[in-house]
């Protein structure tokens, strides 16, 4: 898979690692935290993302892990019988009308357990590549890489990608395939696989949609530079609704 450059894509996150060194990337929080991390709250709060502002989705899954804290709370309710409530009875009033099915489909899903293959998770209705990957490398700390549209735009830029190129899938494999042909160097930068999404995916707050902010963009040799980098030796970075989401998909802390 020769879609994107080995050398160019290790330069790329590198100097995106620098330009954000006051993160706190995921591979780091794992280390510090994975006994708390729930794979259960990272597929609802992972479900309940598609079309949601990170903002709205903080509130919707604090409101929904209070209804539902854990896995059995949602399971116990995935059927309506003898007239008691269903899950969907019981999510009406927290989540959108068109995110009751795979509210439903999580809750068959999880009578058993989450899944931790990707194959498992893609049989839930509703989930995607993404939010597979999103359950793996989040939930199970698995090595995987969700690859959502700020990380494709900030790609499809840098590297002037084609149309037909600009596609997650595709996209997704070509750096898989990178890191795991230079895993070493990616071991001396500090890069963790989950952690390639986590650089680009910030980084397109600064690359955005119409107007990219060159000016503050340390990126060398992008095909779409617009102005030239104005040599800032950082870039600061928004944490307040990372840290919210990465909150929520620990189990809460003991009191
Ligand atoms: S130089 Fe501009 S277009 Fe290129 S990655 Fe940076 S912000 Fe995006």
């Amino acid at each position: 898979m020769t879609l994107l450059p080995d050398d160019r894509v290790l330069q790329l996150l590198s100097e995106l690692k620098t330009a954000y060194g006051g993160f706190t990337w995921e591979s780091a929080l794992w280390a510090e935290c994975a006994s708390r991390r729930s794979p259960y709250r990272t597929l609802v709060l992972f479900g309940l993302s598609a079309r949601t502002r990170d903002a709205l989705l903080a509130g919707m899954c604090r409101q929904f892990f209070r209804r539902f804290p854990d896995a059995p709370s949602l399971a116990a309710l995935r059927q309506a019988q003898d007239g008691r409530e269903s899950v969907a009875d019981a999510a009406r009033s927290i989540v959108r009308p068109g995110q009751l099915p795979i509210v439903v489909s999580i809750a068959q899903a999880v009578a058993q357990d989450v899944p931790r293959q990707r194959d498992a998770l893609l049989r839930i209705n509703g989930v995607g590549d993404k939010i597979a990957e999103c359950v793996l490398a989040y939930g199970w700390g698995e090595d995987a890489l969700p690859l959502d549209a700020n990380c494709v735009r900030v790609l499809e830029r840098v590297f002037g990608l084609e149309k037909a190129q600009r596609t997650p899938a595709p996209l997704r494999e070509s750096l898989k395939c990178v890191y795991r042909k230079r895993q070493h160097q990616f071991t001396d930068l500090s890069i963790a696989m989950v952690d390639i999404h986590e650089i680009l995916r910030l980084h397109g707050q600064v690359c955005c949609g119409r107007t990219p902010e060159c000016f503050r963009c340390p990126v060398s040799g992008c095909q779409s530079r617009r102005k030239p980098w104005g040599g800032s030796s950082g870039i600061e970075t928004p944490l307040a609704i990372w840290d919210d989401w990465r909150e929520l998909i620990n189990e809460p802390a003991a009191v």
